[in-house]
């Protein structure tokens, strides 16, 4: 089955719930599945078929029927993947199904019943008894996330304002793949920390429906937990091993209808069914294993499932089913799903030592607080005792710690009475001057200030210490097994029982097969009357095998034709809007805003998202735009050549802005002998009035009287 060592293929199992009681008073006839659980065989009745028609048989990893308990469930098909994760594979384990068939029960079921836990608390469970009863060389640090898609759009469920806050992002990197950024991921140091963190994302996700089952029936929650175990190596070194869970609870699988609805309504439609869709995609092209492309990224969910799927990663998919007659058609097509999902081959393998392994930085924290905390113990016991201070640095703290701090909490109070002795001595001394005491005292204060500050920053290194340390967890050490021996005992063979029903349904299965192979061989035929009833048996089988085929093509060409009428119906309504907002676009807005607009849209890959370029000047105009004038220095603002000269020659009249024309005239009069009127003329006054009319009139009046005398 395998093609290569390392890959193993999706393990896939069925599970159908109990009839409701509205199911329930129409009877059994209104049944429509049965199931095999010693070959792990689901088979499926058509109720409109004539009796005739064969019933479609499937076979998966295991089925669960009406009465299964949910420890079966765990114990048979996800405690083997539990504890891969524990040893550092990746693991992933989703809920496949129509709304209503028990998904959420499988994944989370009734808390508070321990027999009605689903497969997240009883992983929660088992993840930290692993931890408790394993070695004590072994560090642990476990963190939990929670997330749901909603609208092609992820939203941290453990954030605060989730209600509000933008969706993340999906990033990729070359060391761990494709990731959420920003994303919340809290430590969690027990069974009670994990389970907070579960209900607080619980709670996240109801606030913000108005309808918790509608919402969930259309969004994907995934919580993600992450194992990293720290383990000395042969080499003496700590190597680090990263598990990782993602537990998903997928979106109804039913078709959302898409009749009657239009605009933003028929947009989410489509993108409800968008994860789906391409999920199916997904595990369709890597169940045929031919076509190379794998359209992972055409989702985010997709995106996210891409180890999971075909990758670095154990995965067991649960799809879930109702009996009733009224959903065969989706009960019909979970089932062909599910099918295809058994073909596809994971590669899992141990994450050793990643690059990001949190651990790895805790410890390096760890170990420089306890480096500062060891330097400053030996600082204040140096203090103490000036002379022997050795072998401080090399202490170790483990067990002694509390002996040193009650240590240094003493030396504080010794410190303090001393000082107050001191205070009194100097407030008692009568020969010194009040001025001189009031010096003394204020230095005595501010010591003990001092010694009061020093302490705690001590506290609060200590502090940080302690609360760093506490969210390792040691092997066997931090968390407390309270299981009794007989309990563990009973645990064991429970495990043991669950292991050997799986091994026995294998084999079961193997068996059918070979039988088919193998009966012709096994076939000698005594009389030809024999040999004839014989092929006729087996005609009849052929026959019936054949039927069955036919009936299957049949409905896949069905599903498939129904598949096409709902997407050209999509089309349809999307080109309506189109061409709905051409007509805005062609009418309303001018050609050359529009061209504009065009020219400067991209479309961006990765966020899947048009996007405008930043808008930059045309190439001529750049050096224009680009260079700014240059002040001259010590000036508040850019000055002009010419004002600058203005300022530095003061009151020239060049300069001035007004009275350009200001002209200082001599106000003496030609003292000429030839001009003897000029004395006598009583126009010849100096005017100051220096309109150009009135100089010409001037003028006049000097020549006149020389020509005259002439
Ligand atoms: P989904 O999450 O697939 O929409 P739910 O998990 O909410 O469906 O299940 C619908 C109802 O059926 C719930 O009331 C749940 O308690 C019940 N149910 C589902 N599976 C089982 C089961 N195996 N045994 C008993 N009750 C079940
Ligand atoms: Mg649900």
């Amino acid at each position: 089955m395998s093609k290569n060592k390392s890959s193993e293929s999706v393990k896939v199992v069925v599970r159908c719930r109990p009839p409701s009681r509205k199911e329930e008073s129409n009877g059994p006839a209104g049944t429509i599945v049965q199931m095999d659980l010693r070959l792990g065989q689901v088979i499926l009745k058509n109720p409109r078929a004539p009796p005739s028609e064969p019933q479609k048989t499937f076979t998966f990893d295991a089925v669960y029927d009406a009465n299964s308990k949910q420890r079966d469930l765990y114990d048979e098909s996800v405690r083997p993947l539990i504890d891969s994760v524990l040893a550092g594979f990746n693991g992933t384990i989703f809920a496949y199904g129509q709304t209503g068939t028990g998904k959420t029960y499988t994944m989370q079921g009734a808390w508070l019943d321990p027999e009605k836990r689903g497969v997240i608390p009883n992983a929660f469970d088992h993840i930290f008894t692993h931890i408790s009863r394993s070695q004590s060389d072994k560090q642990y640090l476990v963190r939990a996330s929670y997330l749901e898609i909603y609208l092609e759009e992820i939203r941290d469920l453990l954030d605060p304002n989730h209600g509000i806050a933008r969706g993340l992002e999906l990033r990729e990197s070359p060391d761990t793949g494709v990731y959420v950024q920003d994303l919340t991921s809290c430590v969690c140091k027990s069974i009670k920390e994990i389970e907070e963190v579960m209900n607080v994302g619980n709670q996240a996700r109801a606030v913000g429906a108005t309808d918790m089952n509608e919402h969930s029936s259309r969004s994907h929650a995934l919580f993600l937990i992450t194992v990293e175990c720290s383990q000395p190596g042969p080499d003496g070194r700590k190597h680090i091993r990263v598990g990782r869970l993602n537990l998903v609870d997928l979106a109804g699988s039913e078709r959302q209808t898409k009749t009657g609805v239009q605009g933003e309504r028929l947009k989410e439609a489509a993108k409800i069914n968008l994860s789906l869709s391409a999920l199916g995609n997904v595990i369709s092209a890597l169940a045929d294993g031919r076509s190379g492309h794998v359209p992972y990224r055409d989702s985010k969910l997709t995106r996210l499932l891409q180890d999971s799927l075909g990758g670095n990663a154990k995965t067991v998919m649960v799809a879930t089913l109702g009996p009733a007659s009224l959903h065969y058609d989706e009960t019909l097509t979970t089932l062909r799903y599910a099918n295809r999902a058994k073909n596809i081959q994971n590669q899992p393998r141990v994450n050793e030592d990643p690059k990001d392994a949190l651990l790895r930085e805790f410890q390096m924290e760890i170990a420089r607080l306890r480096a500062q905390l060891n330097h400053r113990k030996w600082r204040s016991k140096q203090k103490k005792e000036p002379v022997d201070g050795e072998g401080w640095e090399r202490d170790e703290m483990d067990g002694e710690e509390d002996e040193v701090e009650k240590e240094a909490e003493e030396y504080v109070k010794l410190e303090e009475q001393r000082l107050e002795r001191e205070k009194e001595a100097i407030r008692d001394d009568q020969y010194l001057l009040a001025e001189e005491k009031q010096r003394l005292l204020g230095e005595k204060e501010k010591m003990m200030g001092d010694l009061r500050m020093e302490q705690q920053a001590a506290e609060q290194l200590t502090a940080k210490y302690k609360a760093m340390e506490s969210k390792l967890l040691v092997g066997g050490k931090n968390i407390i097994d309270h299981t009794n021996e007989q309990q563990k005992i009973l645990e064991m063979k429970r495990q043991e029982i669950a292991e050997q029903t799986r091994s026995e349904r294998e084999m079961q299965q193997r068996m059918m097969v070979q039988d088919e192979e193998t009966l012709e061989l096994r076939d000698t035929f005594t009389s030809l009357q024999q040999e004839v009833e014989a092929k006729t048996k087996k005609l009849k089988k052929l026959y019936n095998k054949l039927q069955t085929i036919k009936g299957e093509i049949k409905d896949v060409n069905d599903e498939h034709v129904r598949n096409r009428q709902e997407l050209e119906q999509t089309q349809n309504e999307l080109t309506r809007e189109l061409k709905f907002k051409y007509l805005i676009i062609e009418n309303f807005i001018p050609p050359e805003e529009k061209n504009k607009i065009m020219n400067r849209l991209t479309f961006d890959q990765e966020e899947d998202q048009w996007k405008y370029q930043p808008l930059v000047p045309a190439e001529s105009k750049s050096s224009q735009m680009k260079k700014r004038p240059t002040s001259a220095v010590g000036y508040k603002r850019p000055i002009s050549q010419y004002a600058r000269v203005a300022i530095a020659m003061g009151a020239h009249s060049r300069y001035r802005a007004e009275n350009i024309m200001f002209l200082e005239l001599d106000v003496t009069p030609p003292n000429t002998s030839l001009d003897r009127s000029a004395g006598a003329d009583p126009n010849q006054s100096p005017s100051l009035d220096n309109s150009p009319t009135k100089e010409k009139g001037v003028r006049k009046s000097r020549s006149c009287p020389s020509s005259v005398s002439n």
